[in-house]
């Protein structure tokens, strides 16, 4: 079984009055004019209950979208068991079999699927045309297509033999279920982790984000179209801790795939831990867990290149990923043309509802997170350390839009160089050039993460001497070029410290934690 290396999926443009913006409009209106109904699915079955809680756009939250049916304790014993009562037979089929119904889901995303479940991301998640377009068509095509190339080759590593002697590795799926706990930022990761770990024998019980159950509905639309047999993977809503508390005491429980936060991944792996004479087998515990993403400008770096790096890699979709540039360390020299040249683009990009595609900043993903976000604008406001560059003002009474905003902090420890805010805000110490050796210091060791960086600079020396200072400060590391919008295949995602296990998704990496392999020696 060969599967060539597969090209990325191509980015479509939505130019006005191309096919496929005329596509993604048609699929918005049809989201918006019906209440879509979102019901769990187990062991194949829709599961509807008397608990409907409903889905708005965060850019327009008096519109409802559809309610989504949320379930209890039971529905949690139900998946689990779907999950286990599926496993044999999934485990069994061939490699061949498994793989084309991922390579066909990729093939319906990439065709019939693709408006429906960019609109959904679009509306539920308030991303705009292009952020939709590189998250749930391109990016979950390509883990698809990834995936199933990099599975093909681990199953082809195999061990000598001698004569008389023939060994093998088999490489079986973990003993028990995966649990897939995915975040509301990328479709493309809700659908990875899932899919990652079942593609490699594994059956799953996957709890999405509730901000993300309009995309999860279309995956899980795809995956059944494409031929997944019932209880592979078992989509369920309901309450994290009530979720966690059967999953992480079943014996059967065998690994978790998580992206979300650090706070979360911390106290599950404490649980796990606590747990741990409860199992059969050490759970596989894989995640990636936020991080506070620098871009460190040097004096030889180009001013125009690193504005443009700034505000895409800091407000593109509104801040809210995880490798979102957060932190900038600008040299004096060359902060007068970069400060001139962000407040410029700036100036020039527009804020409002997705459905318009002029729009490149829509609202943040919900009124906790509009909270959160805007606690720390207001507090920057009131500091004698920070002056508002750019932004700082915000709207949530028809959706939760909050202006790109950009602080120039007087102390690279004040707080928002340090905490994760996961929203639209930059914030930029500027440093003397005869500084820079102590800023390496300061952005190896202000933040706990480690998850993406930026070095600009066109001098050869200083991007190898900061590259190997910052070796363990970024999973992902940049030069010249912001820290966001890894491609599959590409740049292996992920990072280490507080950032997460560093297992890369759309890699061999990651797929190796899904199998628990067999080695078998037969003499002859
Ligand atoms: N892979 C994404 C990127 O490179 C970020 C993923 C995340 O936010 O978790 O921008």
């Amino acid at each position: 079984f060969n599967v060539p290396t597969p090209v990325n999926e191509p980015v479509k443009e939505y130019r006005p009055g191309s096919a496929e913006r005329e596509a993604v409009k048609k699929a918005l209106q049809d989201f918006r004019s019906v209440e879509t109904d979102i019901p769990m699915y187990i062991g194949g079955q829709e599961v509807r209950t008397d608990r409907k809680l409903r889905v708005a756009p965060p850019h327009d939250h008096q519109h409802t979208l559809g309610y989504f049916h949320e379930g209890d304790a039971q529905h949690v014993e139900q998946a689990i068991e779907a999950a286990l009562a599926a496993k044999d037979n999934w485990a069994s089929l061939s490699w061949e079999h498994r793989a084309s119904i991922f390579l066909k889901a990729a093939d319906l995303l990439a065709g019939p699927y693709r408006a429906r479940i960019n609109a959904a991301t679009m509306l539920g998640q308030s991303k705009n045309a292009f952020q939709a377009e590189i998250d749930s068509a391109c990016e979950l095509i390509d883990f698809l297509r990834f995936n199933v190339h990099y599975a093909t080759d681990i199953y082809r590593q195999q061990p000598n033999s001698s004569p008389g002697v023939w060994n093998r590795l088999e490489y079986r799926p973990l003993e028990g279920f995966v649990f897939a706990l995915t975040p509301f930022n990328f479709t493309a990761i809700a659908g990875n982790l899932p899919t990652s770990a079942a593609m490699m024998g594994n059956t799953v019980v996957w709890k999405p984000a509730y901000t993300q159950v309009l995309s999860a509905k279309v995956i899980m639309e795809v995956l059944m179209e494409a031929g997944l047999p019932d209880g592979v993977i078992n989509l369920i809503y309901v309450d994290g801790p009530v979720a966690g508390d059967i999953i992480f005491n079943h014996p059967d429980f065998a690994g978790i795939h998580f992206t979300g936060s650090t706070g979360v991944f911390q106290a599950i792996w404490g649980t796990i831990g606590a747990n741990i004479h409860k199992y059969k087998s050490y759970p596989r515990i894989v995640g990636e867990t936020g991080g506070k993403d620098f871009v460190l400008v040097h004096e030889s770096a180009d001013a125009d290149e690193v504005a443009t790096g700034l505000v895409r890699g800091a407000f593109e979709y509104q801040g809210q990923k995880c490798s979102a540039a957060s932190r900038a360390y600008v040299p004096s020299s060359l902060w007068p043309a970069i400060e001139t040249k962000v407040k410029e683009f700036l100036s020039e990009i527009k804020m409002g509802v997705t459905e318009d595609f002029t729009n490149f900043i829509n609202a943040v993903i919900d009124e906790r997170s509009f909270k959160k976000i805007t606690a720390y604008i207001d507090a920057a406001k009131q500091s004698d350390q920070v002056k508002i560059v750019a932004g700082g003002n915000y709207d949530g009474s028809k959706g939760y839009f909050i202006e790109p905003t950009v602080l120039q902090v007087n102390d690279p420890n004040y707080r928002t160089m340090c905490e994760e805010i996961f929203g639209p805000v930059l914030s930029v110490y500027v440093y003397e050039p005869s500084e820079f050796e102590s800023i390496l210091q300061i952005v190896n060791s202000t933040s706990p993460y480690a998850l993406t960086g930026s070095i600009f600079a066109k001098d050869r020396y200083v991007i190898e001497h900061t590259s190997k200072a910052l070796q363990n400060a970024a999973g992902n590391f940049y030069i010249n070029d912001k820290p966001t919008g890894a491609v599959v295949g590409q740049q292996p995602f992920g990072g280490a410290r507080a950032s997460g296990t560093n297992d890369k998704a759309g890699s061999a990496l990651n797929l190796y934690r899904w199998v628990s392999a067999r080695t078998i020696k037969e003499t002859y």
